[in-house]
């Protein structure tokens, strides 16, 4: 098994569950309304990368109508995603799916919304993962994929906290939001030929959204 999904199994997947129910708790309804707000997509299908314990689908379910696609590779993950969208009465609008971003178990054009929070920076190859994120976009979908904790304030009391508990954690945000990865994700979207999109680096985090356009729109 690759390094990086080790990671993401047994202590791992727990330590997840734990950090998002305690400290991060407060930013995923934070993260959920910044990008229905920016969107107005509510209705249809989401699809959440790597979406861990679920607290983002969850928050997206609870302030949409969206029916939300909870894809993770790790399965211990998964395990405590269940548990939360069960606990949150959500288990008529959240769907578990195991894989992975780099070969996604969906059909092109079949997402009005994809959302990923903290995965794209454990990707190994980000211009395969972006070529299936931009094949099952639909037309007139959007994506916010990144990293972020909704604002500054959020952003401010997390970062404090999370050094104070490991002091590694500040380099690995540096890196990141660093300007030479913001270019790399910018050059990979132009290499792999995605005609319009945005990055966003700011209070609220590092989000690539990009749009998809209905077919013979200008
Ligand atoms: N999005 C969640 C959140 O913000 O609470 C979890 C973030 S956690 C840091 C990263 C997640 O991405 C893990 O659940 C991991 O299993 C998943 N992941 C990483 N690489 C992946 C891949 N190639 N395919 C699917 N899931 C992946």
């Amino acid at each position: 098994m690759p390094d990086t999904k080790k990671k993401f199994e047994k202590k791992g997947s727990r330590g997840m569950d734990e950090i998002a129910k305690t400290l991060f708790a407060p930013i995923y309804p934070v993260i959920a309304e910044n990008l229905i707000q920016k969107f107005g997509i509510t209705t249809g299908t989401c699809v959440d990368l790597g979406s861990g314990p679920a607290s983002l689908s969850i928050a997206v379910a609870r302030q949409s109508y969206l029916t939300v696609i909870a894809l993770d590779y790790s399965r211990d993950m998964h395990e405590a995603a269940e548990r939360n969208i069960n606990e949150a009465g959500l288990s008529e609008r959240i769907r578990l799916l195991c894989g992975d971003v780099h070969a996604i178990p969906l059909d092109d054009d079949s997402a009005d919304l994809i959302i990923s929070r903290g995965s794209m920076f454990f990707w190994d190859d980000i211009h395969t993962a972006f070529r299936e994120i931009y094949r099952i976009l639909k037309p007139g979908g959007k994506t916010y994929i990144g990293g972020g904790f909704g604002n500054k304030d959020l952003r401010d009391e997390i970062a404090t906290a999370m050094i104070k508990k490991n002091p590694d954690w500040e380099e690995f945000n540096r890196k990141n939001i660093s300007p030479e990865n913001v270019e790399r994700f910018r050059t990979m979207l132009d290499e792999i030929g995605v005609p319009d999109y945005e990055i966003i680096l700011g209070d609220e985090g590092f989000w690539i959204v990009i749009s998809k356009k209905e077919p013979g729109a200008l």
